[in-house]
């Protein structure tokens, strides 16, 4: 299994650099594959030797070669959080080919998705929406035994969402509803432990910011939902069966 750690993390920075593309294209409707990648300053194409994940970046210390205008450190943070999340996933999910394909593509759409959120406050459909029927086909044909548990998660997981957001549509959004359906679709149970870190680091951090900017603006101040959710699933799709047995075995 090591020996498949390296190669696991290289995929992952490949993955991870294509999932920036998505990240900054998807939103404004623009073609994911035309044109090719091009400063955002000066216009001018990247090299493909230029375009190394992580690698080029450090190389160029963060700056286009043409323009020298800066390039956000996010890039290759994304790349290599890829990887340490292919790695992870490989790691922990070696021995069952379906959670470990099934874990990759959760994380491909995770990614972008807490990104997005991030940007613009928005989960997209074009994201929620394939991974939800990528997450029914490939359970079914991977893990049809374990196909009930994930469908009634994701629904189950997706009503205590979407509920709230439906009667009192301020805070949480019908995309962060959508968001932990697709994640107990591709988790099942473990789409429980993934709420609850959700939820306390959403709380942790809404806190953090009331205090930093006081109650009448903290209050009023948006977090976005869906990075959490994303964490949430990262640590439900590495640890959720070990946090749901301590859990039965705490009680
Ligand atoms: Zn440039």
């Amino acid at each position: 299994m090591p020996a498949a750690l390296l190669p696991a993390a290289a995929f992952g920075l490949v993955i991870g650099s294509f999932l920036n593309v998505v990240a900054a294209r998807l939103p404004g409707r623009m073609s994911l594959a035309m044109p090719a990648s091009h400063c955002m300053s000066c216009d001018t194409p990247i090299k493909p030797y230029d375009n190394i994940p992580v690698l080029s970046w450090l190389i160029l210390r963060g700056r286009c070669r043409s323009c020298s205008a800066s390039i956000s450190p996010r890039y290759p943070f994304v790349e290599a959080g890829t990887a340490a999340l292919f790695a992870g996933v490989v790691a922990v999910h070696h021995a069952d080919t379906a959670a470990l394909v099934m874990g990759l593509v959760l994380v491909a759409f995770l990614v972008p998705i807490a990104l997005i959120d991030l940007d613009h406050r928005i989960i997209p459909n074009r994201l929620t929406l394939p991974a939800a029927v990528i997450a029914v086909v490939l359970g079914t044909a991977l893990d049809p035994g374990g196909q009930v548990e994930r469908l009634i998660a994701g629904a189950a997981a997706g009503l205590v969402l979407g509920l709230p957001a439906l009667l009192r549509p301020t805070g949480m959004g019908m995309g962060d509803a959508k968001l932990i359906a697709v994640i107990g679709l591709f988790l099942g149970l473990a789409v429980i432990p993934a709420f609850f870190v959700a939820f306390v680091a959403g709380t942790v951090v809404g806190i953090g910011v009331i205090m930093r900017k006081g109650m009448m603006v903290g209050r009023k101040t948006p977090i976005p939902f869906g990075p959490f959710l994303a964490l949430g699933a990262v640590v439900g799709l590495l640890a959720g069966h070990e946090l749901i047995q301590l859990y039965l075995a705490a009680f």
